[in-house]
């Protein structure tokens, strides 16, 4: 029988205390997987410009275990780019993302292996639970995936992270789109094929906190709403339409008022409310427009989506880049 390649990519950001323990257990599962089911399996760990002890923890494990490979980025280009850039790297069968503080089981790998035989390309990890984090946390989550269900056509699984296998064939596909705004699970979506979830208990970190803080988190979430749908832009061009009905009825009711009752200089209320609403209902109409022409700005400027410091491709790794 033929023996599958895995390759596990780990972005990590100031994940010093968290990684050893994390490399403990994946070294386990890609033991008993070499063993038991026929996959060489390899880890890819991104630095992504980390600035405590992670890149010397990372040597570490690579001086210890033949298996990993090192990339190192030139800065912090945020979890998405990290991403990237390790799958960027991935050239030889399918690849495995995995957050480096614990929070996705490593255990469960087998169960996704399993699934990608069966002939699925993109398996993803559904949280059951989210343990270790706060109500808000749960409550924002769970109202971006029913915004971002309504307003976009791709699709985006609900309570879905990044914890997934993707299949060469889906891996080749991702490679493909090199937007710089980069919301991941957007993209996976985006890609299509056979697609299956698996659903999966969130532990809480092993150490150190959550880089996505409640701005981060607000930010990301507008990310995935302007990268994958141009809903708003319509609502602004709604809510324009309906302003405008309403002035116009308006407009009639003051003119006709005028005629009959003749026009005693009053309604200073009225025409501040007016002024003022109006006022508002265009520059959130312009925001939106600005938010998209940011991105497209951005876009239009095709600087690359990361930079690399330093690859350490682990032995019988090619070095692949896009
Ligand atoms: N991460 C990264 N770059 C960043 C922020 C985060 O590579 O700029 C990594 C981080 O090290 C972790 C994963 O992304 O492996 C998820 O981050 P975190 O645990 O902070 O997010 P949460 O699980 O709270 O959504
Ligand atoms: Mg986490």
């Amino acid at each position: 029988m033929t023996r599958d390649r895995l390759t596990v990519v780990v972005a990590a950001f100031n994940e010093a205390q968290s990684l050893p323990e994390l490399h403990r257990r994946l070294a386990t599962v890609l033991d008993a997987m070499a063993a038991g089911d026929r996959v060489d399996g390899g880890v890819l760990y991104v630095d992504d410009g980390s600035t405590d002890d992670t890149w010397a923890v990372l040597r570490s494990l690579a001086a210890a275990d033949r298996r990993v490979s090192l990339l190192r980025l030139s800065r912090n280009f945020g979890k998405e780019a990290a991403l990237t850039a390790g799958l960027d790297r991935v050239v030889d069968g399918a690849a495995l993302i995995l957050d480096a503080d614990g929070q996705d089981p490593p255990e469960l790998i087998p169960r996704f292996v399993a699934r990608w035989r069966e002939g699925y390309d993109d398996v993803h990890g559904t949280r059951l639970a989210r343990e270790g984090e706060g109500w808000f946390k749960r409550a924002s989550a769970h109202g971006f995936y029913r915004v971002m269900h309504r307003l976009s056509k791709t699709p985006v699984p609900t309570d879905t992270g990044d914890f997934r296998l993707l299949s060469p064939r889906a891996l080749a596909a991702l490679r493909e789109l090199r937007e710089r705004h980069r919301f991941m699970k957007g993209l996976f979506g985006w890609i299509g094929f056979n697609r299956i979830a698996v659903p999966y208990r969130r532990e809480p970190r092993l150490a150190g906190r959550s880089k996505f803080n409640a701005w981060r988190l607000w930010n990301f979430a507008l990310e995935g709403i302007t990268s994958f749908s141009t809903a708003p832009l319509r609502m602004a061009t709604y809510a324009g339409v309906a302003t405008a009905l309403v002035a116009f009825g308006y407009g009639l009711w003051i003119i006709v008022k005028a005629l009959f009752w003749g026009d005693p200089v009053a309604g200073w209320p009225t025409m501040m409310a007016v002024i003022l609403f109006l006022g508002g209902v265009q520059l959130v109409g312009l925001g939106m427009i600005g938010e998209y022409l940011g991105r497209l700005y951005e876009e239009s400027k095709q600087r690359p989506l990361y930079l690399v410091d330093s690859w350490r491709p682990a032995e019988g790794v090619c070095s692949g880049t896009p």
